[in-house]
């Protein structure tokens, strides 16, 4: 029997290499994606339905049409920034979009439900690491509307018995060994794309977001995990639901953390390239240290990431050099 996995945001960076693990794990996913952001040649591994989080009848019909066995919730405004110049779009997009597809899911019968989350939930935690039962505290819209999504899952969880696993990411990363699929925003926000970017002259160098954080080097601390080595955990988490486990919270990051300094050391030994780096300002929303405790996902999921900070960049480099989409 053909199962099918309704993918919002599908044809967006995380979610076209989770459709990638879905596909090899013998699931045909659909990609659920207004393509806002998001890339209709990354859709490579099931069908592309254009439709909106807004729109609920969109939602409705995706799901009368492919009756899929659960839902994987990636679609999203996913920028620190952009979130507290714009707040309102961030509450009205994520939240208000989350709650049409889940009130969708439960209408249709779908009680599967995966959902991305962030570690930007959590706040400014002052160096502790971070796992399930650290309190969150968001410092930025961004992850108040993450929160308030997780919130919703247990409220519909309670209420109507639909089964939600959490994913708390960390900073993703790289981009699929086998170069089908990679990373591509318009605009580019992120450390690694970026620094690439500086690294090839594609664009001016690199500005580093604030050196006076408290933090060993003055600069931002991030754990960095492979985008590959996510989008397996989240077949393991469809699992978990499937085997009747009940709903759960993951954290997905490597437990390790790699300053803005150190993240571009890497990149000098991988690509043998200089970086060139102008120090800027802090970044609004930035939090000075983001380090995932991800002991659950091993211990209860099974997963292990395989690939470190220099296979996420020499990956990244790669897809970069390449044809892209
Ligand atoms: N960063 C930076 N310069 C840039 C982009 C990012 O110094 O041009 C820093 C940013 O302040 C953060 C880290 O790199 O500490 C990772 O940022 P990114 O936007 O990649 O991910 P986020 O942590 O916002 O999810």
């Amino acid at each position: 029997m053909v199962r099918h996995v309704l993918v919002t945001g599908g044809a967006g960076y995380i979610g076209a290499h989770a459709c990638k693990a879905l596909a090899r794990a013998g699931y045909v996913p659909v990609c659920f994606d207004n393509l806002s952001t998001g890339w209709e040649a990354a859709v490579k591994f099931g069908p592309l339905v254009k439709g909106d989080l807004m729109d609920r009848a969109s939602i409705d019909a995706a799901l009368r049409e492919w009756r899929p066995v659960a839902v994987m919730h990636f679609a999203a405004l996913s920028l620190v920034g952009e979130s507290m110049a714009d707040p309102g779009r961030y509450w009205r997009v994520n939240v208000g979009g989350a709650l049409n597809l889940i009130e969708a899911c439960v209408a249709a019968g779908v009680e599967k439900f995966v959902f991305s989350s962030t570690c930007a939930t959590y706040g400014d935690q002052d160096g502790v690491v971070l796992d399930e039962d650290t309190p969150q505290r968001p410092i930025n819209a961004y992850g108040a509307s993450k929160l308030a999504i997780e919130q919703m899952l247990g409220n519909f969880g309670a209420s109507h018995g639909l089964q939600s696993v959490i994913f708390r990411y960390f900073n993703v990363a790289g981009a699929d060994p086998e170069g089908e699929v990679g990373e591509r925003h318009e605009p580019e926000t992120h450390l690694i794309p970026l620094m690439l970017d500086a690294v090839e002259g594609r664009r001016g160098a690199l500005t580093v977001f604030g050196s006076d954080y408290p933090t060993a080097d003055g600069t931002c601390v991030r754990d960095y995990v492979h985008v590959t080595d996510l989008a397996d955990a989240h077949v393991r988490g469809l699992r978990w639901l499937e085997g009747g486990k009940g709903s759960r919270v993951f954290c997905l990051g490597t437990g390790t953390g790699y300053s803005v300094r150190a993240v571009i050391d890497h990149a000098r030994v991988v690509t043998n390239r200089a970086v060139p780096i102008v120090e800027g300002a802090r970044r609004a929303g930035d939090a000075a240290a983001l380090v995932c405790g991800s002991d659950r996902a091993r211990d209860e999921l099974g997963w292990a990431p395989e690939r470190g900070l220099d296979a996420m960049i020499r990956d990244a480099w790669r897809w970069s050099q390449g044809a892209g989409f």
